[in-house]
This record gives C-alpha cells, structure tokens and sequence, in this order.
C-alpha cells in the first residue's frame, strides 16, 4: 500500500511530458548511490537537482538560447541572484546598466556591497565607451536589452569586447526577447537568463527563472551554486512553462503584431512625446534592435509631452478599462504602468513621471486602441 511502482507501461506513449515529482530519488544498490547536481552529466541523485520534468525544460530552453547548458529557478530574480552569487565574490566589481530591471539594481545595492562586490552602473547606450569604466576587477558586466522600463536597446558585442578585454565575464538579462528575439549568446555574453514567468509561461500563472551558459564551466558552477543555495523548481510549474512553450511562437508573433499597431497609432498622438519601441526610430539604439533582433514582443513604452500633469498621467492609467494595472508581463492581458523615474540613476529620470509601459495581451487590437484613446479623452476633459 506505500510503494509505488508505476512507470509509463510499454506502448503508453503521450504527446505531453509527464510530471514527476520526487525529492528522493531510489538507487538500485549500493555501489550507485553517488552525489551530482547536474542530471545531464551526473545522472538522476535528488529531486532538488532535476527530475525528468525540470530536465526536459532546461534542455529546451537551452537549446532555445543555444548554450551548453540550462539550470532553472523558481523566478527571473532568483535567477539574476544565481548569477550574482555564482560569479561573484570579496574584491570583484560588477557593472549594471542603469535601465536595469529594478530588483536587480536593488540586490547589487542592497546586498553585493555587504558581501564585499564593488558595484557601479553605466550608461545603457555607452557601447563601446564601456572601456573607459573598465578596471582590473571588474569580473562582471550585466546587459539587458532593451532595458526596464525605458527600452534602450544596448550593443552588446561591443560591450562584451569591452568586458572580455579585462577578463570579465557578460550575463545578459533575456526577458524582453524571451531568448528567441536575441540570440545573447552569439553576441557575446557568457550567460543569458530570463524569467520564464514572462513568454514562456505566457499565462500569468508561474513563476520561474532560467540561467543558460556559453560554455560548460560556468555552467558548472551556476549549477553548483543553485545546489548550495537549494533552490530548486517544481516539477508542477515546469510542467505549465513546457505548456506555453508549445504555443509561444503563435502568441509572440500576435504580440507583436498587436504591440506595433498600438505603438503607431500611439505616435500619432498630441498626447505623447515619444514612443519607447525598440522597432522605432524613436526608441534609443533602434540602429541596434535593427541589426541584432530578429522581432519585438508586446512590451513598451510611451513617454507623454511635456506639461502633463502627474495626475493627468495617474488618471490616465486609472482611465484605462481593457488595460489592467499590474507587474510582469507575457501573459494574453494587457497591462500599464505609470512609472516616477524622477529618482532613477542616469539620463532615465529626464522622463520624470510621463513614462507609461504598456504590455500589448491578445484581445482585439481595435478594442485596445479604442481603450487607450477612451483614457486620453478623459485626461483631456
Ligand atoms: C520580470 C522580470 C524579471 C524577474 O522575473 P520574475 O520571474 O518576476 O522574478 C527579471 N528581468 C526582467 C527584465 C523582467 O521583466
């Protein structure tokens, strides 16, 4: 009545990948009991270093970002953490763009100093200037491209040649392209990460994070650190990221194609400054999103004019019916957010309170256009 003995009977083959969940594992006699973290190479050994289930979505998202090999945890920020914390120690300096997700820059303020990392950030549009803020230990340069919120796209390779000049390691954050919209790897980084909560799980129900790495040694030790820490994933959430990946291609290209009809028709507004898409001219480092990217997603900004008052701009996103106020994003919902960059490090806080993210879901574009244009008019009375 306690052991279970159940596996797949001959000829039950499903087209989905079946959950397992387990934190033993059982070996089959003595001389195989062994240690791993990593299943790949290391075989089966415990349920908080992988099970079929997590492995397979690792697999796939690495090959998704063309790497040597993927650990998952459970968020995109518990993932930028991993990289921090594998990479990292006493005396090294790490560099982050100032368009840094926002619990990125607080973990390197808040944390990395009292572990002894010295932290500065850069210029996201800096390219090859980086080399000038380059020192002798400095062991790690953060990416994200576009950034947070107000959407610079950064030249990676030049920032990577920059970083590799003094031996430094790049991890780009690879949300926003979900790793199908940018291949980091192949521009340079050394590691690519994304939160799986975003494209992948694609539903607003799952948390998760992935770290993929170029080359089999800092694989390594992102692996063996994500096992020291214990941070492991569940098999049940895996199971729904693997879900939305089956659909993904269909959704990214809807969001595209939704997000830039929005955006232009957005352009045509006495409302708005400045639209903060990446397939814009408008947006900073359009000339690299051009020549690096391959797509955009749903996600943007709009700036509004000059002379907009906070509260028109608060009642504005308040105005909004269809759009739903709220964090993440890469679900079929539209979201908005009104951000008050006036503290900001760098250039950003010149947008002051007139930054508006948009995330472009999967209702009709009409409907959503005729919303944003509803919000507008009651901002205008
Ligand atoms: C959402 C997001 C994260 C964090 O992902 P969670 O899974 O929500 O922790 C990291 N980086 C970027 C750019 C994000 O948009």
């Amino acid at each position: 009545m306690l052991h279970s003995g159940v596996k797949a009977p001959g000829g039950f083959e499903s087209l989905a990948t079946p959950v397992y969940r387990g934190s033993t594992v059982v070996f089959p006699d003595a001389a195989s009991v062994r240690e791993g973290y990593r299943p790949e190479r290391d075989g089966w050994t415990y349920g908080l270093y992988g099970t079929p289930t997590t492995a397979e979505l690792a697999a796939r998202v690495c090959s998704l970002e063309g790497g040597a090999g993927t650990v998952l945890v459970p968020s995109g920020q518990a993932a930028i953490a991993l990289v921090n914390l594998a990479l990292l120690k006493a005396g090294d300096r790490v560099l982050l763009p100032e368009s840094a997700y926002g619990p990125s820059q607080r973990l390197a303020r808040e944390w990395l100093p009292g572990l002894g990392v010295e932290v500065s950030f850069y210029d996201p549009l800096a390219g090859e200037r980086i080399a000038e803020g380059m020192r002798a230990n400095t062991r790690l340069v953060w990416c994200e491209s576009p950034g947070s919120i107000t959407m610079e796209v950064q030249d990676v390779p030049a920032i990577a040649r920059a970083a590799h000049a003094v031996g430094a390691l790049v991890a780009v954050d690879n949300t926003w392209a979900a790793g199908v919209l940018f291949d980091a790897l192949a521009h340079g980084a050394d590691v690519t990460m994304q939160a799986l909560t975003k494209y992948v799980g694609g539903h607003s129900d799952v948390l998760l994070g992935s770290v993929t790495a170029k080359v089999d040694a800092v694989v390594d030790r992102l692996a063996r650190t994500r096992g020291m820490l214990g941070i492991g994933v569940s098999p049940d959430d895996c199971s729904l990221a693997l879900r939305g990946m089956l659909t993904m291609a269909v959704r990214m290209e809807a969001h595209e194609r939704a997000a830039l009809a929005v955006a232009r028709w957005l352009e045509g507004r006495p409302e708005v400054e400045r639209v903060l898409h990446p397939a814009m001219a408008t947006c900073p480092g359009h000339e690299l999103w051009m020549r690096d990217f391959t797509g955009s997603c749903g996600l943007f900004s709009f700036v509004f004019r000059e002379g907009v008052s906070f509260a028109a701009t608060r009642a504005f996103v308040d105005g909004l019916k269809l759009f739903k106020q709220g964090y993440s994003w890469g679900g079929v919902e539209s979201l908005a957010l009104n951000y008050d960059l006036r503290g900001a490090e760098g250039a950003r806080s010149a947008h002051g309170f007139r930054v508006v993210r948009l995330h472009v879901g999967l209702e009709v574009v009409g409907d959503l256009i005729a919303d944003v244009e509803q919000a507008f008019m009651a901002i205008r009375a």
